[in-house]
């Protein structure tokens, strides 16, 4: 017997081989009708497995039962819409050859292999014939074969690539199951929905080149992207909403508006911000900084490099070296020493990992001679440790503890201890190691603290390229980043200060819409560092601080960094996408690593708390995300040109260029048309550009010393002298104002209905 616990709290007991469709049905018709999936002890199972006390270890089975309104469900109707889609495409494309079709975030995909390519113009026929599979409502069902059996199903349905697979990965588990639905047959791991028929609807999107297992030494294949949903009315939604995130594409917009561009020269990943976009971080940046110094920040500058030294201290290098770009050693022995170094002081990895190291060896151009080859993780290393021999012979470096060392650890120490001799940099990964080291230049008491450190410092990751996306995921940036350090009495005042400043921050800027994440501690783990006291009271800190500001919270365990809890912002955009901005983090680790030290009340030393933060993460990122957020239309105070004067025709050159002068005299960022152009083309133009104001100027405005004027948002408002103008444009920028033209897209809550005054 098993003993099931239902969300309610109640337990069931039921005979082992009881299916989840067999709990739904003796609940109820209507539940069971509704069921489209189960949730076992943290796993989603089809409907009709067999629950067994394998997967009740200890007896007790955590079990609920999926429907249309949990996410877990739209994962698997969109995993199984991906063999509808792959079981159309066989149907229409004979030969086509399938490797993995995973639901996404957003929908799912499969890639095909088809010896006809596929194109876009066969999305309405694939997706006929998915209608009918759709309409058949044929069950998924699933079977199990001995490995070996499985294999030779493979082989015999021409399925080269899952073949592939098995021999890559599978091998290894005794048995291997597979889903049948009608003709169609597909190596997976499952679940799947109890029948196509439950697919409400679904749309194939677009096809892009992919690798065979995402890795560009492999075959390229044809990767379909498609969408599915329960009802047609969201997948509607959904299309709207790509839409209009399509409109306000800061890659597309950032051009148009020349805010910043980006050289395949200079690097990719790397933002050069256009006078116009520097216009708008400048204000930005200056905004953040004023509001420190009220709150008592010190800013700080600190250079872009740091000795490696620092790094190995901080524990960021080699931690996150993966991420990072490669270090920088004088001596250029010691780069290729150092790779190796790395290699062996990882040891043996598993497959994953040792899939990411190769990863980034190939995107440093550094892998050891024959290691591609290697088959065992010994081997490996051993390839690698002849590598080091080759290297030291050729380099003439002496190094006799190399020689005498016996295994990876001994190597990988033995060239640690010469590395550290050598002079090495880093391109800086964080800002902390050098506000620490600022911290450290002189002595303090606690009467100093707690000591704001401030300072926009930029770092840099080394992202692959296929991950880099405009100014959202890029490989130098610059962080709004400051450190506090704090005494462990002052953490709480502190971090709800940061949370206040945030808030104040993103309600300036319209992102109204947010809700917090509180990271907590996996409690069962022990990769963190630091006391039980110090991680109970921090938590509990955290929580207390969230609630008291009465935030919408998630407490999320295992989501903490490892030396402390943290709270992370996700803020809604206008049209309700969600981004991950930056975290407030408390920090008992860096502090006792570099020792960090004031003096106390009682004149012994005590140890200080630092704080984390950067509200924005980045300003490259964060300024992305407000191209999006305004469609490129920045409120008036923080436009890179506020208004535009137009003069109707040539003849009133003279007087535009008096009302420009005027404006720019007070501190407005204004320009002129004066190009023979008709003034409904200059206009448009001006529009295009989402230029706030528009003064047009002629007979009358000349004669009556006024501009008429147009709003990007309130469009007419008529003519008024130019001192009007300056009092109405001041008071914008002063109030901060936000105001937004509402878009026509039915639906959508646009900003404008949310924040215009
Ligand atoms: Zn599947
Ligand atoms: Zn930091």
């Amino acid at each position: 017997m098993l003993t099931l616990k239902l969300p309610d709290g109640s337990s069931r007991q039921v005979p082992s081989g009881t299916r989840p469709r067999d709990v739904a049905e003796s609940i109820g018709k209507r539940l069971a009708q509704a069921a489209v999936a189960a949730k076992v002890n943290g796993t989603v199972l089809d409907l009709d497995r067999e629950l067994t006390s394998d997967l009740a270890p200890n007896g007790e089975l955590p079990f609920r039962l999926l429907t249309e309104k949990d996410k877990e469900a739209l994962d698997v109707l969109r995993h199984s819409c991906a063999h509808i889609m792959a079981r159309a495409v066989l149907r229409l494309f004979p030969g086509a050859q399938l490797a993995f079709g995973p639901a996404t975030e957003h929908g799912f995909y499969y890639d095909i292999d088809s010896p006809t390519p596929i194109k876009e113009e066969d999305f309405p026929r694939i997706e006929e014939e998915m209608r009918k599979i759709v309409k058949e409502a044929e069950p998924f069902e699933r079977f199990e074969r001995p490995t070996a059996e499985g294999r030779a199903l493979c082989e015999d349905m021409a399925q080269q690539y899952k073949v592939e697979h098995i021999d890559d990965e599978l091998k290894k588990y005794p048995t291997l199951s597979f889903y049948r639905q009608g003709e169609f047959i597909d190596l997976c791991r499952g679940p799947h929905l109890p029948h196509a028929g439950k697919v409400g609807a679904f749309k194939l999107l677009n096809i892009a080149g992919a690798y065979w297992k995402n890795d560009s030494t492999r075959k390229q294949l044809q990767r379909l992207y498609a969408t599915a949903f329960f009802s047609q009315k969201d997948l509607d939604a959904y299309l709207t909403l790509v839409e209009e995130a399509k409109k306000r594409d800061h890659r597309v917009l950032g051009k148009q508006l020349k805010l910043f561009t980006i050289s395949p020269l200079v690097g990719s990943g790397l933002i050069l911000w256009m006078p116009k976009g520097a216009i708008v971080r400048g204000i930005l940046e200056g905004f953040i900084k004023d509001e420190l110094l009220k709150r008592g920040y010190q800013p700080v500058y600190t250079p872009h490099i740091g000795r490696l030294e620092l790094y190995r201290t901080s524990g960021h290098f080699p931690y996150y070296r993966d991420a990072q770009f490669p270090p920088m050693y004088g001596r250029p022995a010691a780069g290729a020493l150092d790779m190796c170094q790395y290699r062996l002081s990882l040891g043996p990895l598993d497959e994953k990992r040792e899939h990411d190291v190769v990863t980034y060896m190939k995107s440093v151009h550094f892998t050891p001679p024959e290691y591609t080859a290697a088959k065992t993780q010994d081997e490996k290393l051993e390839v690698t440790h002849k590598y080091v021999l080759r290297l030291l012979d050729v380099m003439q470096v002496d190094l006799p503890e190399y020689h005498k060392a016996k295994d990876y650890k001994e190597r990988a120490d033995a060239l640690l201890k010469w590395l550290m001799d050598q002079e090495g940099f880093l391109l800086k990964p964080m800002n902390c190691p050098h506000h620490i080291h600022i911290y450290k230049a002189e002595p303090h008491s606690y009467r100093d603290l707690p000591v704001r450190l401030a300072e926009f410092g930029t770092v840099y990751r080394y992202e692959q390229t296929g991950e880099l996306n405009g100014m959202t995921r890029v490989r130098g940036f610059t962080q709004d980043d400051a450190h506090l350090f704090v005494t462990p009495e002052q953490v709480e005042a502190e971090m709800g200060s940061n949370l206040d400043l945030v808030l104040f921050i993103l309600d300036s800027l319209g992102l109204k819409n947010y809700r917090v994440r509180v990271g907590l501690r996996d409690p069962n783990s022990n990769k963190y560092v630091g006391s039980d006291e110090d991680w109970q009271s921090a938590e509990a800190t955290l929580i207390k601080i969230v609630k008291e500001r009465g935030m919408n919270y998630t407490a999320e365990e295992g989501e903490a960094a490892f030396y402390g809890p943290k709270i992370d912002f996700v803020v809604s955009d206008c049209i309700g996408r969600e981004w991950q901005l930056g975290t407030v983090q408390l920090d008992y680790n860096l502090p006792k690593r570099f020792q960090l030290e004031y003096t106390g009340k009682d004149n012994h030393p005590h140890r200080p708390v630092m704080i984390h933060r950067a509200p924005f993460g980045s300003m490259e990122r964060f300024c992305g995300i407000l191209i999006e957020h305004f469609a490129g239309a920045f409120p008036l105070w923080l436009g890179p040109e506020q208004a535009r004067v137009l003069p109707i025709s040539e003849r009133f050159t003279d007087y535009g260029r008096k009302v420009e002068a005027e404006l720019k005299s007070h501190g407005f960022r204004v320009a002129g048309d004066y190009r023979p152009e008709k003034i409904g083309a200059k206009i448009r133009e001006a529009q295009l550009e989402k230029i706030p104001y528009m003064l047009v100027v002629g007979e009358k405005e000349a004669a009556a010393g006024t501009v008429a004027v147009r709003g990007r948002v309130d469009g007419d408002l008529g003519a008024m002298p130019v001192s009007q103008l300056v009092a109405r444009l001041e008071k914008e920028v002063r109030e901060r104002t936000i105001r937004q033209v509402s878009t026509a897209t039915a639906g959508l809550t646009e900003g404008g209905a949310k924040y215009a005054e």
